[in-house]
């Protein structure tokens, strides 16, 4: 690295030497270093992660594109997880920031098949503009199962994420897999929170639950190759940009505001 060069750091980087390390389990690392809040004009980052994690950014990638590798890296892995592949239907429940980041990288680098499920209109005509196929409201009361089982032949989805963090959600998202298929619980719920799950669904439908957290630096390096390759960008995530002076604000409004996407900070 040189003074003045444009980079991309990730929040965190892994020891490379414990049990899960050595394992090519690195987001669960005994002792992952963590570099959380960049809201700073200048930030010191740690050792560890300039060695393990951090990157040029490409010349023609701005600086809101790269500020999406970190989110980017999750859902990367989310999918992975679930071993998609080109052609399967998933299914996403939630259409925030995370949500749609699965629809457009479902689409666009999986070649998927895309059924898109959330609460607003506008959320699945944003959806729709990501690349989703088919959309299903999942308004109050409505029934969601039975909409997805007729867009996939009455079998249900190949995959399913669910990208919310609501147990109710986690226990709906089952009931929307075809036999042999995968679920990924990717929303975190409320601490202390608990699912109940049809144990005969579970077993003879042969179901397979997934739980994806974080990321590695490998998958750091394969969003900034897909953002530095267009697939994703940040005119589709961001829809606000304020300056660093208005941080607290922005944060008021976030916690209270639901329906947003996301807010670039300008230091
Ligand atoms: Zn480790």
């Amino acid at each position: 690295f040189s003074v003045g060069q444009r980079v991309v750091a990730a929040n965190s980087a892994p020891c490379g030497v414990c049990y899960y390390c050595r394992r090519e389990q690195e987001n669960l690392c005994e002792d992952l270093l963590f570099n959380n809040g960049a809201y700073a004009e200048y930030i010191r980052i740690p050792e560890r992660i300039v060695n393990k994690n951090m990157y040029e950014v490409p010349e023609h990638v701005s600086y809101q594109d790269a500020a999406l590798v970190e989110p980017l890296a999750c859902v990367l892995r989310g999918l992975e997880e679930c071993g998609v592949r080109a052609g399967d239907t998933v299914a996403v429940i939630g259409l925030g920031p995370i949500g749609m980041m699965f629809v457009r990288l479902a689409k666009a680098v999986y070649n998927a098949r895309v059924i898109a499920i959330g609460r607003r209109p506008t959320q699945l005509d944003r959806a729709a503009r990501m690349g989703a196929d088919q959309m299903v409201i999942n308004s109050e009361g409505a029934d969601i199962v039975e909409p997805v089982r007729g867009m996939t032949g009455g079998r249900g989805a190949d995959v399913v994420i669910e990208a919310v963090g609501l147990p109710e959600l986690w226990q709906l998202a089952i009931q929307l897999l075809r036999r042999g298929g995968v679920v990924n619980f990717f929303g975190g719920c409320p601490s202390d929170t608990h699912v109940s799950l049809d144990t005969n669904l579970l077993h003879y439908s042969e179901l397979t639950c997934k739980a994806s957290f974080h990321h590695s630096p490998a998958l750091i390096r394969k969003a900034l190759d897909i953002i530095s390759r267009g697939f994703v960008t940040a005119k589709d995530f961001v829809n606000r940009v304020e300056p660093l002076t208005n941080l607290l604000e922005v944060m008021k409004h976030l916690m209270s505001h639901n329906g947003h996407l996301k807010t670039a900070i300008i230091p």
